[in-house]
This record gives structure tokens, C-alpha cells and sequence, in this order.
């Protein structure tokens, strides 16, 4: 597969889908042009973001894991891994379960690594200073398996932002006191990723937590990750401005956001006498979605972020948004603090451990989502905490 070509496959059989897309790469050979022999390091990197399922919108579907591993089993890849860590406040081994992840990993025989028990080394990401996850490092050969997907920070999140699942949760902190675009187009100057399938099955469109899925079912390759989130900033209706980190990735000499040169070849499932086949197609006209909610922005006016983590805003957006549909907004006293910036600040209205010093406040780091609405509930109704 070359740098400047995507591939798109649209259908429901994501074993087959998934599997024709590494033979029409030939990821194989792929793989044995950078690293030689068979017995280069694979490393798989899904998204398992929380213990959230699939379907829900947030974590990659584990029949495309699933088939990639068949996939290199068959070409005599012997040496494999699935690698990632959950984000700050909940823990990659739930995550594993309620994904089925664990499940699979124990059935193929390949060795999960659980990186938020890794240790981290510093690598330079094209003139930053980043923490990397040292058992990430380690691969000869990186497949990154993102969902492409919204993300209430920084409006979407593919290649680039999913290899943060590479580093350890101090850094992960840090990435937020730095505003995410800048380090997240660094991320990928320190660690490389050779090959994707983003998972466009059924993303949720506004949060990177899930929970409203929307049916796309696409998967969509590349070898170049800046290549890859240019065309899924296009396919959701943004920017390369509303992502900057796209562009930062590309300053960094990660890969190109020139959709122009962009080789793209679109295919679609036809099944032939209940066989799954594919056939090649017109591209479809962008964007594929153009009703995403438009809420959430307006949910965003009432919250002063100052570098929260995603798993804390994240769930704060969800509980504004359930008060929101029960009629309850109107009545919040006044705008939410959240993030590391309000460490040892006071003020008047706060969430999590960050504004432990403001009159009112909910401890946790993160609270959890029903601990938030339940707060929030509660300062609507003015029985202040
Ligand atoms: S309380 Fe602060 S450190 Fe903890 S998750 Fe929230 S923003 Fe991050």
C-alpha cells in the first residue's frame, strides 16, 4: 500500500471486510519490507478506551482485531501482541472484559499488554519531550486499530489521537495541561505506526465515550496516519483548522493532509450466492453525516475548561446533556470549573479533585458519570453541596 492511498469498505461482515482490506494492502509484505524475517515484533493497538462496548460508539470492534491477527497467523506472523491502556479513571482490565478483548487475546493465544503497568521512557516527538510506554516502543511494526469517532475536546479522534493509548496516564495529565493538539501531533514523530484500519462501524459522532452510535459501517486503511484523520476530518464535516493537530502532525513530518493527491479507492459488500464479495465503487460524496449534534457546543458554553482530562469532561458533557433533556438545565447556578488548571484555586462551582478547593465541588478523579448527573441534579435544584 502506498502512503498517498485510503481504502473504504462498507459493509456488515467486518471479519471479511477487515481481512480483504490487509490482502488489498498486502500488509504481509508490508511488514516483511520494513522488518525483514517473520519474526519482527507486531504490535496490534485497538481502541479500548473505557469498559465500554463496541456497539456503543467508542471502542474497536474485536471481530477487526480478530481478523487482523488470522490475517498474520496465515502469513506465518508468529511473534504478536494486542497492546493499550484505558484512559485516567478507569482500568484497562475492565475494559478488557466488557470488550471481550480478554476473551479473544486468551482464544487466538496472544499476549495482551496491559500499558497503564508499563513504564514510560522519553523520546523525542520532532523537538518535544514525550513519555512513551517502553513495551510500545518495542515493536518492529505497529498496526494501529483507532475508531473514527467525535471527541468533545478536540472534535474527533482517529489515528493520531489513539496512539495517546501509548503513554503513561502522568502523561496523559500533561497532554491536557498542554491542550492536547500540540502533543497529540507530536505523539506521532515518537511513535511510529506503520499501517490502520480505522473502525467507522458505529462511531458516536460527539464523544469519545460512546453512547450514541451512528451506523456508518465503514472501515477505512491507510499507511499514513495524517492522511487517514485529513479524510476522517472531511467525512465528519470539520476543518483541518477544528483538528489542528492534524496539521501539527504533518509539521512534524508525519504524513501528508493533501486530500487532493489522495489515491482513494471505495469498496462495497456483494454477496454472491452467500458468499461476501467485494466490489469496487464510486467514492462517496463527503460528508457522510452532516446531523451531528449540534448541542454539544452549546453544552460546552456552560463549562470553563482549563486542561481536563477526557475522562472527566467526557462524562461531565453526558450528565449536562441527561439534565438537559429532562428540563432541568435552566436552573444550573452558574458555569461548571473543571481541569488541572484549578488545582489549589478556589471558586464557587467545580467538578472533581482539581477544584477540591472551590465552595462547592464533587470529589473524584474522575467522578463517575452518575456521581456527576446526581451533583449537578442536586445544584439545579438548589440543595447546594
Ligand atoms: S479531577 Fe482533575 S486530574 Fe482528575 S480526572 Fe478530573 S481533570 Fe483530570
Amino acid at each position: 500500500m502506498k502512503r498517498n492511498e485510503l481504502f473504504i469498505i462498507e459493509g456488515k461482515a467486518l471479519r471479511d471486510m477487515t481481512e480483504m482490506l490487509c490482502r488489498q494492502a498486502d500488509l504481509a509484505g508490508m511488514i516483511r519490507a520494513k522488518c525483514g524475517g517473520k519474526e519482527a515484533l507486531v504490535a496490534l493497538k485497538p481502541n479500548l478506551v473505557g469498559p465500554i462496548r463496541a456497539e456503543d460508539g467508542a471502542t474497536t470492534h474485536p471481530e477487526i482485531t480478530e481478523a487482523v491477527l488470522c490475517y498474520l497467523k496465515e502469513n506465518g506472523f508468529r511473534n504478536v501482541v494486542v497492546m493499550e491502556s484505558s484512559w485516567v479513571g478507569d482500568k484497562t482490565g475492565e475494559s478488557l472484559l466488557v470488550t471481550g478483548y480478554g476473551e479473544l487475546c486468551r482464544r487466538m493465544g496472544v499476549p495482551f499488554l496491559d500499558l497503564q503497568e508499563d513504564s514510560g521512557v522519553m523520546r523525542d516527538g520532532s523537538g518535544m519531550r514525550l513519555t512513551i510506554c517502553e513495551r510500545a516502543l518495542e515493536a518492529d511494526y505497529l498496526i494501529n486499530l483507532p475508531v473514527l469517532k467525535g471527541h468533545c475536546q478536540t472534535r474527533m479522534t482517529c489515528a493520531l489521537k489513539n496512539m495517546k493509548g501509548c503513554i503513561p496516564a502522568s502523561e496523559k495529565r500533561r497532554f491536557h495541561r498542554l491542550g492536547l493538539h500540540e502533543p497529540i501531533g507530536h505523539l506521532s514523530a515518537a511513535i511510529r505506526q506503520d499501517f490502520i484500519i480505522a473502525d467507522a462501524v458505529s462511531p458516536d459522532l460527539t464523544f469519545e465515550d460512546g453512547g450514541n452510535p451512528v451506523s456508518l459501517d465503514r472501515l477505512i486503511c491507510a499507511a499514513d496516519p495524517v492522511l487517514m484523520d485529513a479524510y476522517g476530518a472531511a467525512a465528519l464535516g470539520l476543518s483541518l483548522q477544528e483538528v489542528r493537530y492534524i496539521e501539527i502532525a504533518e509539521e512534524c513530518g508525519v504524513g501528508c493532509s493533501d486530500l487532493s493527491g489522495a489515491d482513494i479507492s471505495y469498496y462495497l459488500e456483494k454477496n454472491k450466492g452467500g458468499r461476501h464479495g467485494y466490489v469496487k465503487a464510486e467514492v462517496p460524496s463527503l460528508p457522510w453525516e452532516r446531523d451531528r449534534s449540534r448541542s454539544v457546543i452549546g453544552l460546552k458554553e456552560l463549562v470553563e475548561d482549563v486542561d481536563s482530562c477526557s475522562a472527566c469532561y467526557g462524562t461531565l458533557i453526558p450528565a449536562l446533556k441527561r439534565l438537559e433533556e429532562e428540563g432541568e438545565l435552566r436552573r444550573l447556578p452558574g458555569k461548571i470549573c473543571i481541569g488541572q488548571g484549578y488545582r489549589g484555586r478556589t471558586g464557587e462551582f467545580g467538578i472533581g479533585n482539581c477544584t477540591a478547593a472551590f465552595r462547592h465541588t464533587l470529589k473524584g478523579c474522575p467522578p463517575s458519570a452518575e456521581e456527576m448527573y446526581q451533583y449537578l441534579k442536586r445544584e439545579c435544584g438548589g440543595n447546594r453541596s
